[in-house]
This record gives C-alpha cells, sequence and structure tokens, in this order.
C-alpha cells in the first residue's frame, strides 16, 4: 500500500460536498450542464470586484522590485500593517503588524494555527454543524476533536460546553458567520462563551485559546454590525481569507489575527511564523499580499447575495421547509424533511438539484443548501424543491 492507514482511513470516511461535487459531474455529463441545479459547493458565483484587477493591473504594469522574491516568513511589512489597521477600525483593539501573519487563506491558517498550539492528544471543541475539514485539521496536528451539539437555533449549549472543557482542552473553534446554517454569533452568544471559558481556565490552571474562523465575515446581512470575539476572550485568535469577501479562493490568501491582550503574545506570534514555514507555506503568496494590501475596504457586493436568500429563503418556507434564516454566508440549513438525510438529499438528486446530507458536517437530520450560484440555477432548482416537499407532504 503507498498511502497510509490513517490518510486511507481519512479518506474512505471522504468529505459529502466532495462526493455530491463529483456525483454532480457525472450527472451533468449525462443530463447537460444546464440541466442540473448544483447547490452544493461553497464557490462564489461572482467575480472579483473592479478593484481587484484595477491593482492587478497596476502591479503588470508597474512591477515593483524584487516583487516575487522570498520574503519575511510572516508576510510583507506593508501587507502586515494596512490588514492591523483596518482591524483597529473594525474592533477598536489596537493591533500593529506584529500582531498579524499573512497565510495561504483560511484553511492554511487554521493548520498553522493548530500546528502551533497543540500536544499531542490536546482537545479541540467544535460546535456541530461545523465545516468538515476542521476534523481532518485536528487530526493533521495530534489533536483530538469534540463535536457538541447546539440548540435549535444552532448555538452553543453553554451548560454542555461547560461540562465538555477539561484539563486537556487546548482550544475551541467556532465560525461565525456560519458554514453550514448562515447564523451568525450574537455580543451576548460571544460574551458568555468568553465566560465559561474564563471560569474554566481559573478551574483547570491552564489557558484555553477561542478560535474565530471567520471567512464570512463580511458577507453578513441587512446592515448587521459583526460581533467580534475579540472583545469576550484574551486569547482569541481569529483567522479570515479574501476567498469569499474578495471572490479569490483559487488565489490562497488570508491571515491569523492574535489578540494583542493574550499573554506572551511574541512567543505564540514566533510559532505561528515558525509553523507557517515548517508545514511548507513558507509565506502566503506574494503577488496576493501586494494586492490585497490596497483592498482592505473592498467587498464583493453583499447585496447580491442578500438577494439571492431572500429569494430562495421565501420560496422554501412557502414550499413548507423549515428553516433558520440566515444572517451571513451564503449557506441554508433546512431540516431533512425524511429523518435519514441523504436518502432526503438523493431525493432532491431525482430532480436534479444537487445539495449536501448535514451528516457532512456533524449533524444529520438536515442538509445544505450554497446559494452563491447564478440566479438560473436557483431558479431553477425550486422545481425540485417543491416537487420533493409535495412527495413528503410538508406542504
Ligand atoms: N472555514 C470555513 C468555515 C469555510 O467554509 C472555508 C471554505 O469554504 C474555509 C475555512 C477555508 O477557506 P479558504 O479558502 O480561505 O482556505
Amino acid at each position: 500500500m503507498y498511502i497510509s492507514e490513517s490518510v486511507l482511513k481519512r479518506m474512505s470516511e471522504g468529505s459529502w460536498i466532495r462526493k455530491m461535487f463529483d456525483e454532480g459531474i457525472v450527472l451533468k455529463q449525462r443530463y447537460g450542464d444546464d440541466n442540473i441545479f448544483d447547490l452544493s459547493l461553497g464557490n462564489p458565483v461572482m467575480e472579483p470586484p473592479a478593484e481587484f484587477y484595477r491593482e492587478l493591473r497596476r502591479l503588470v504594469e508597474h512591477p515593483l522590485p524584487g516583487m516575487h522574491r522570498y520574503m519575511e516568513n510572516a508576510g510583507y511589512a506593508e501587507t502586515r500593517t494596512v490588514v492591523a489597521e483596518q482591524l483597529s477600525l473594525e474592533t477598536g483593539i489596537k493591533f500593529t503588524m506584529n500582531d498579524i501573519v499573512m497565510t495561504c487563506g483560511a484553511a492554511g491558517a487554521l493548520n498553522v494555527v493548530l500546528k502551533t498550539i497543540l500536544n499531542p492528544g490536546d482537545d479541540v471543541i467544535l460546535f456541530a454543524p461545523y465545516f468538515v475539514d476542521y476534523l481532518n485539521y485536528i487530526d493533521n496536528h495530534g489533536g483530538v476533536a469534540r463535536a457538541l451539539r447546539t440548540d435549535e437555533q444552532f448555538m452553543p449549549k453553554f451548560d454542555v460546553l461547560e461540562t465538555s472543557i477539561g484539563a486537556k482542552t487546548k482550544a475551541v473553534i467556532i465560525n461565525s458567520p456560519n458554514n453550514p446554517t448562515g447564523v451568525v454569533y450574537s455580543e451576548d452568544i460571544l460574551h458568555r462563551l468568553g465566560e465559561v471559558l474564563h471560569k474554566k481556565e481559573t478551574q483547570y490552571g491552564t489557558q484555553i485559546f477561542l478560535i474565530s474562523d471567520e471567512p464570512y465575515r463580511k458577507i453578513i446581512y441587512e446592515g448587521l454590525k459583526y460581533p467580534s470575539v475579540l472583545h469576550h476572550h484574551p486569547r482569541s485568535i481569529i483567522l479570515t481569507s479574501h476567498s469569499k469577501d474578495l471572490a479569490i479562493p483559487g488565489e490562497r490568501i488570508g491571515f491569523i489575527a492574535v489578540h494583542p491582550a493574550c499573554s506572551q503574545p511574541e512567543e505564540l506570534i514566533s510559532g505561528l511564523i515558525f509553523c507557517n514555514r515548517t508545514l511548507g507555506y513558507v509565506n502566503a503568496p506574494a503577488l496576493m499580499q501586494h494586492l490585497v494590501c490596497h483592498l482592505q475596504q473592498v467587498t464583493i457586493s453583499v447585496a447580491e447575495y442578500q438577494g439571492k436568500r431572500d429569494f430562495l429563503y421565501a420560496r422554501l418556507i412557502e414550499m413548507g421547509y423549515s428553516l433558520i434564516k440566515p444572517q451571513g454566508a451564503f449557506y441554508m440549513f433546512p431540516k431533512s424533511p425524511l429523518e435519514d438525510d441523504v436518502a432526503f438529499v438523493r431525493e432532491l438528486q431525482q430532480w436534479r438539484v444537487l445539495t449536501v446530507p448535514g451528516r457532512g458536517f456533524g449533524s444529520p437530520g438536515y442538509f445544505r443548501i450554497a446559494y452563491c450560484v447564478d440566479d438560473r440555477t436557483l431558479e431553477g432548482s425550486l422545481d425540485g424543491f417543491r416537487k420533493a416537499a409535495q412527495k413528503f407532504k410538508i406542504c
């Protein structure tokens, strides 16, 4: 056997998102692209904003000396300074470039953080439903994932959290706006999270990191102000990317920001920089760092995503589906009309609508819709959703 047993095992457990995407390719070959309504993948439909191309053109026409060379592993000072300034503006907490490490997307950032902080066997708590690759990333670095159920609104159950944190708990990962539910954690929820962490740190004499995975933080609706974890726990590490807010997931650019009030931040930051290098990322892509340095205040059209949310949400509710109205990101997570979410997703497939079963996110009994698609696909999917609703008499 060429590949390790652990990789083989993880591969066979697989990702339902990838599985549905791959099945979609087969269906598209059979029925034609226009006849398949693929809502399975969180790949932004929009092109990057005009400012992105403007900066790209400017760089190509006026290249900077040495702009393709190796650099500090943390990233360019200029980019980190601009990122720190923007974060200070958004949160009211004073960041400097020394609190920032540029990374290969949020996925790279998560791996760097987990590699830096985990000892073998340390627990990492997450809340179901969760982004499934968290399990792989935690496993990559010798941690043990502890997934906790959430309440009906997909919010943490604080009594469960309290009893789940032990002496080996090193971190809690949260993701708001959330993939797959679209919910946003309020200040109150973050405050209560911070309180539990403080209580447990005191009880065990430990330090617990609150890792906030925020790639959708700029995609929030109805003028909501993004509530930041930074006000609720000093050992917060936030990480994000421009994959979704600039619609450039293929370009792999993101960053980590460590709360300036974290005790011994220099040690932590040195660890992050070391791991960025030794995990083999070395540094975030140079070209993208030069670009995003000038794009910190630019975002794709959030109104367009909100329009898609409003359109689909209203139709699904009319049809009888039960779901929480998303406040951000570009996903919905309705209850599956069948107890068996895989069977329901297969039923939708019969109508050429592709979604992902909730068990792919640690929450059976639901299914995920990614509505970051063009309007034709969204409109085309309605017939299948309606027929499935009628078949299972939810309307
Ligand atoms: N975290 C969440 C919750 C995501 O949904 C994704 C991608 O879909 C990532 C992290 C990875 O993002 P990136 O492309 O920036 O690595």
